[in-house]
Parts: C-alpha cells; structure tokens; sequence
C-alpha cells in the first residue's frame, strides 16, 4: 500500500483522484486549505479508513511522510484565480516549494498540475510540449500564468538541484461533475445557466476556441503519468484534441439541456486566448494514453450532475 499525498485533494480534480487513489487501494492524504474546493466533494471519502484530510495552507511548510505527491493545489478558475492576484502567486510559488522540500525531505516522486496557460495566448497551434508561449508578464492572467511556469521552474530546479523525481502534467481545459457551479469557468457557467433559464454568458464573439477532456480521462492521464519510469518527467501536454468555439459549446449544451435560454455577448476578458488545443502525440508513445470520452457523453453526465445539484 503506498501512502499518497493529493494537494488540492478537495478540489474538483482532486477530489475524483482521491477517490480513484483509494479505490486502487492506497492511502490517500488530501491536503486542502477550502479556498477553492468543498468539504461536499470529499464527504463521501471522510468514512474511509485509508483517507486522512489535512486542512491547511500549502504555502505554509510542514513536513510529512508520503511515497507519491500529486500537487494540484492551486485556484483554477480564471475568477477565482484573479480575485485575489497575490495568494495565486504565493501558492504557486511557496506552495510548490513545500510540496518538493516534503519530496525532497521523503524521496517521494511527485508530480506538478501545470497548464495549458503555460503557453499563454499561443502563436502555436496546436500547443507542443516543446513551444516556449506567448504570455503577458503583466496582466490580470500573469498570477497563474507565471506562477504556475515559476512552479515547473522549480520542479526542474530541484531535479537538477536535488535529484527530486519530478513529472510535469500540462492540463488543458477538463470538466465533469463535481465543478462548483459558482466556479465561472465556461462549462459550468453555462450548464448552470441553462438549466435555469438564465441568459448564456458568450465572452466576445464567441470564436475563441478550446479543447475540453472529461474528468475521468484526465485522472487515467494524471496516473499513467505519475506510473513512468524515472527518466520521464514531462512536460506532457493532457488533454483532449477536439476543439471547439465556445459559441460551438454554448449551442450543444442548450441542444443537450433542452433550454430556451438566449446568447447574451458579453466583453471578451482582457488576455484571454483566441485559441487552444494539445499536441498529445508525445501523452500517446510515452503513457500509452489518449481520452476516450466523447464530448457529448461527458457533457450529458455533466448535466445530470448539475441537475442534482440544483
Ligand atoms: P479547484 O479550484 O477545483 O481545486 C483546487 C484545490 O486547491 C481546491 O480544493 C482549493 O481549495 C485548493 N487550494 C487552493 N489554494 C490552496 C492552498 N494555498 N493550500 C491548500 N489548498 C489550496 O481546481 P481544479 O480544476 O480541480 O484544478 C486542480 C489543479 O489542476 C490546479 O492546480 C489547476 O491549476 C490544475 N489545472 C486544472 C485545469 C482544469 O481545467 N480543471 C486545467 C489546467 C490545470
Ligand atoms: N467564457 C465565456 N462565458 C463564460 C465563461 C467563460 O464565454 O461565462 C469563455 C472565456 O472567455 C474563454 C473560454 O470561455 O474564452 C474558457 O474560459 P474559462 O474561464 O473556462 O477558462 P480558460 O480556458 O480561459 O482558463
């Protein structure tokens, strides 16, 4: 039985890889500080004896023991994220710095949730690996962003340094039940607002495009990863190639709902990007992986959770 520790455990990916983790049969130490996640998420877990929550802040150090790191914790939504700039630096940076000393100090391997921000508004498309980005240094996007690219800095910093066996996962766009309907990013948003008739909030014109993976692909990506040999660190792109507009979006969503609700055109957010979508051809020879969900399939089982929920 390994013992992992899941930062960000109580989050929306966090939470389903806490209990994939414990349904392989391994202890799972869920380290969350509540700011983004939701004790709701977790609930179910609390019972098992094999999980053990840990309420804290991960800028904070402490040491523990622990055989795996996945290192999620991190605001993801781009309102949460902005809405307070300097605590989504801080945990990106400091947080990332007491997840490796806790590798460092335990030999744990211990992989980062990175993103597709990473690559910024990109000229590159779709992303590869091996593109460097197009960030603003700046701007209201720039606390996640170059957080989270000082993050994988460190990680190979301290590999280099230290000889920390690292794994980097770039994450594109992933959804599924369990988001926070109050979360602001665009799949909830706009589930939300049509199961309650709501007005659908299309930022812009609604061409931007993105590439949205079902949450289940995703947690088989993110342990395929963290199963690699030592040589293998990433940066891996995972996400799911299908692209689409989020006018695209917002139509099948109303189809899938059966809503009445209108397209309201809204500002489009400063920075945000025009277009998005991984190379995976690097996550298919060295994981052996690609997502297998449709997006109509994930989208439905998205909606009947949200339909519960509300
Ligand atoms: P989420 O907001 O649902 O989960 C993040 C979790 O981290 C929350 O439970 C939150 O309370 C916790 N957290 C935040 N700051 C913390 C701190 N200082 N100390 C302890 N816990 C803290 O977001 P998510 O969608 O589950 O994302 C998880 C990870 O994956 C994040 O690192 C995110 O950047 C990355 N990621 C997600 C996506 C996506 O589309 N969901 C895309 C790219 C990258
Ligand atoms: N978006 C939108 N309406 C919303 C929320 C988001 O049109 O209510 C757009 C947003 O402008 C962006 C895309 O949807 O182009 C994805 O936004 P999200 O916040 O989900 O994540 P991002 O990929 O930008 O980090």
């Amino acid at each position: 039985m390994r013992r992992i520790l899941v930062t960000g455990g109580a989050g929306f990916i966090g939470s389903h890889l806490c209990k994939r983790l414990l349904d392989e049969g391994n202890e799972v130490v869920c380290l969350d500080n509540f700011s983004t996640g939701s004790r709701k998420n977790i609930q179910p877990l609390l019972a098992h004896p094999y999980f053990e929550l840990l309420t804290h802040d991960i800028a904070v150090p402490l040491t523990l023991e622990a055989d795996r790191i996945f290192h999620l914790a991190s605001p993801a939504s781009p309102v949460r994220y902005q809405h307070q700039p300097v605590m989504t630096v801080r945990t990106n940076v400091l947080g990332s710095l007491t997840a490796l000393e806790i590798a460092r100090a335990t030999g744990a391997t211990i992989l980062q949730a990175s993103t597709s921000e990473i690559y910024g508004d990109p000229e590159v498309h779709p992303q590869v690996e091996s593109y460097w980005g197009n960030v603003n240094p700046i701007g209201p996007r720039s606390c996640y962003d170059e957080g989270k690219r000082c993050a994988e800095t460190l990680f190979f910093d301290y590999r280099r340094q230290y000889g920390i066996k690292i794994k980097v996962a770039r994450i594109f766009n992933t959804y599924g039940p369990l988001m926070a309907a109050d979360d602001g990013r665009v799949v909830s948003n706009f589930i939300v607002q049509a199961l309650r008739g709501d007005d659908i909030t299309l930022y812009g014109d609604g061409s931007q495009t993105r590439s949205f993976c079902y949450v289940a692909d995703m947690i088989d990506g993110l342990l395929r990863l963290m199963d690699t040999g030592p040589d293998f660190t990433g940066p891996v792109n995972l996400g799911d190639p299908h692209e689409a507009t989020m006018r695209e979006l917002a139509e099948t969503i109303l189809r899938l709902t059966g809503s009445r609700s209108h397209l309201a055109f809204k500002p489009l957010p400063k920075d945000d990007p025009k277009r998005r979508c991984p190379d995976i051809t690097l996550a298919k020879k060295e994981l052996g992986w690609r997502p297998t969900t449709s997006f109509e399939e994930g989208l439905t089982a998205t909606i009947d959770h949200f339909r519960k929920l509300l």
